[in-house]
Parts: C-alpha cells; sequence; structure tokens
C-alpha cells in the first residue's frame, strides 16, 4: 500500500510503498477515504513548535520518531478485522479516534487517554492516515459514522473534538458571555458547538471582518474586530464593564493571552488552546485577587467525540471542506495549508 511519509523534518514527504498490516486480537484495518490534513501535521513536518523567547520545542524531544506517516483525522471503511473484534463488520464507515494511550495511566484510568503520561497517538507516534490503510490497535477507537461524510467527518476527531473539549471545559451557564478569540476553523466550530450546547452568549473576537461575518451567520451574538478596536474594551462594552466568564483562546500566543486575562471577569475561566507560540508574563496578584482558573486543553477524550458525531448527525455542526488532495499531492496540501491558502479544512483522498 501506499503511505506519504515524514522521511526526515522540513523535507517533502516521500511516496513509499509499505506492507499492508495484518489485523490481530481486536485490531481493525481501515481503509482511508479521508484524510484530514492539520496544522499539527505541519508542526510535525517542521520538527517542531515556537516556545518561550523564540526556543524551538522539537517533536522529537517529545518522543515522536521519524520516519512516520502523519494524519490523525481519519474516516474510511474497515476492512479487516481482528479475530476479537465485535460490534463492528467489515465495509461499515467509521471515524477513527487517533488520541491513543497506553492505557493504565492516571489519564487512561478516567478515559482521557488524549492527555495520557506516555501517548500512542495515530500519526503523531505511530503511522496514521496519510496512507491508503491504517492499522487501528483496538475496534474500542472507532465511531460508527452511520450516514455522515467521510470528508467532513474526519475534523471532528481533531479540530472539532479540540473546540467540544474547550467549550465543555469553559462551563458558561446561561446567561453568562462565553469570548472566543480567533474565528479560524476551530473558532467558527467552537462557535456551533457553543450554540448548541450552552445557552450563554456567544462574542468571537478576530482581526478578519470576513471571518467574523461568518461566526455571526453561524451564531455567535457579538462580534469584535481586535485589529480596528482594542478588544479587551470590547468585550468590557457588553458586559457593563465587568468582564467575561470564560474566554477561549483558540490563538493564545504572546498578544492574545494578556487580552484574553485581561477580559475575564472575577472567576472567569480562561482555556488556552492555540500552540501559535510565545509566553506570558503574569500579574501575579491579579491571579488570585480575581480568583481567576487557567487552564489549558488538547484535543478530547473518545467519550466526548462519540457525542461529538451525534451533533453533526444532526446537523448542529458543519465542517467546511473545501479542497481535496491526492496521496502523491501530500507535499502540496502542507504547503497551502502553511500559506494560509485553505479557508476551512483540506483533506487527502487516497
Ligand atoms: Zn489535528
Ligand atoms: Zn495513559
Amino acid at each position: 500500500m501506499k503511505a506519504a511519509r515524514i522521511i526526515k523534518t522540513k523535507e517533502p514527504l516521500e511516496i513509499k510503498d509499505v506492507g499492508v498490516p495484518k489485523p490481530k486480537n481486536d485490531q481493525v484495518l481501515v481503509r482511508v477515504e479521508s484524510a484530514g490534513v492539520c496544522h499539527s501535521d505541519l508542526h510535525l513536518w517542521e520538527g517542531g513548535y515556537a516556545g518561550p523567547q523564540g526556543v524551538f520545542m522539537k517533536v522529537e524531544d517529545r518522543g515522536v520518531k521519524f520516519p512516520l506517516t502523519p494524519g490523525h483525522e481519519i474516516a474510511g471503511t474497515i476492512e479487516e478485522m481482528g479475530e476479537s473484534v465485535t460490534g463492528f463488520s467489515k465495509g461499515e464507515k467509521v471515524l477513527v479516534y487517533p488520541w491513543i494511550g497506553e492505557g493504565t495511566c492516571p489519564a487512561c484510568r478516567v478515559g482521557e487517554e488524549n492527555v495520557c503520561d506516555a501517548p500512542r497517538s495515530l500519526g503523531i507516534y505511530q503511522d496514521g492516515g496519510y496512507s491508503e490503510m491504517v492499522l487501528v490497535p483496538s475496534h474500542k477507537y472507532l465511531v460508527k459514522l452511520q450516514g455522515l461524510d467521510p470528508n467532513s467527518a474526519a475534523s471532528l476527531a481533531c479540530s472539532g473534538l479540540t473546540a467540544y473539549t474547550a467549550v465543555k471545559k469553559a462551563g458558561a451557564q446561561p446567561g453568562d458571555t462565553l469570548v472566543i478569540v480567533g474565528a479560524g476553523g476551530l473558532g467558527l466550530m467552537a462557535v456551533q458547538i457553543a450554540k448548541s450546547i450552552t445557552n450563554a452568549r456567544i462574542a468571537i473576537v478576530d482581526i478578519d471582518d470576513k471571518k467574523l461575518a461568518e461566526a455571526k451567520r453561524l451564531g455567535a451574538h457579538e462580534v469584535i474586530n481586535s485589529g480596528a478596536s482594542d478588544s479587551v474594551k470590547g468585550v468590557k462594552d457588553i458586559t457593563n464593564n465587568f468582564g467575561a466568564e470564560a474566554v477561549i483562546d483558540f490563538v493564545n500566543n504572546a498578544k492574545t493571552a494578556p487580552n484574553s486575562l485581561n477580559m475575564l471577569r472575577k472567576r472567569g475561566r480562561l482555556v488556552m488552546v492555540g500552540l501559535f507560540g510565545g509566553s506570558l508574563e503574569l500579574n501575579l496578584p491579579l491571579i488570585p485577587l480575581r480568583a481567576f482558573t487557567l487552564t489549558g486543553a488538547y484535543t478530547g477524550k473518545f467519550a466526548d467525540l462519540v457525542e461529538l458525531v451525534a451533533l453533526a448527525r444532526m446537523d448542529k455542526i458543519q465542517s467546511v471542506v473545501s479542497r481535496k488532495f491526492t496521496l502523491d499531492q501530500a507535499n502540496s496540501a502542507l504547503e497551502e495549508l502553511k500559506s494560509g491558502k485553505i479557508i476551512g479544512r483540506a483533506v487527502i483522498n487516497p
């Protein structure tokens, strides 16, 4: 089978002919129909993230090994199953939960394999979906698509799930103001999710009026252009000067993070999600005096993916797939994503 693999970071992916894995026990071999092209794939390809003071945080220091087949947003058809798989049948369409853990650490024991101490995520720590087929370690990581389109379902496993987790962690109550910073793919997904699972007033912050208009169409009540005005003042203006009960920062860089913190009302919660890099200087007395909660969110747990797929099936959320590539075009897909040309999601159809 063909797979597009990162052999060395910063060098073009190579299309390799690799052996077809044979599923054993509860393993499942899935024929990939759609693999989402995600910003994390770019970080893998580039070999890391920008940390404080421009220090580069290498993925290899976090246990990633190359060569690697990337791709963690995988939807496809069951091709073959190990002898102990139950509840699924050959030819069934499924979405793969990629955030797999080793199964025994404190996070895994409460079903949060996405934050496992020794992660084994597909497309990051083991071969993923930029391939004709992918070996899924257990049928317990599969969600039935039941009629959902594989191309629009693929990104639910990553950006959708991340947005879902972030909205849940923000914990906005009816009547609260929930600020969403960044109207990219994640932010727009979060607006739709917040609209369907909370009764909060949703405010969205971005520098791009087109994206803000899209957020409004999808259900945001207030839009704030942070390029044209002071976003902190914008939030204060719509909250009688108190600030917001919850803020989700999907950018989370040195520019947005201080503003996100300053938008909070007393007892407010800031959920930090974006991986755009940088560092934040904290006014330490302010955190206790205003009783803030700062928390991070990284992807989400399997149970949340099941809930999210159910929302998608009820047409409560839509993900926009704007570009489709073949496996041979994997490098172009990453280049286009890097250049910022892709609106919504790009997918690879092997
Ligand atoms: Zn992703
Ligand atoms: Zn674990």
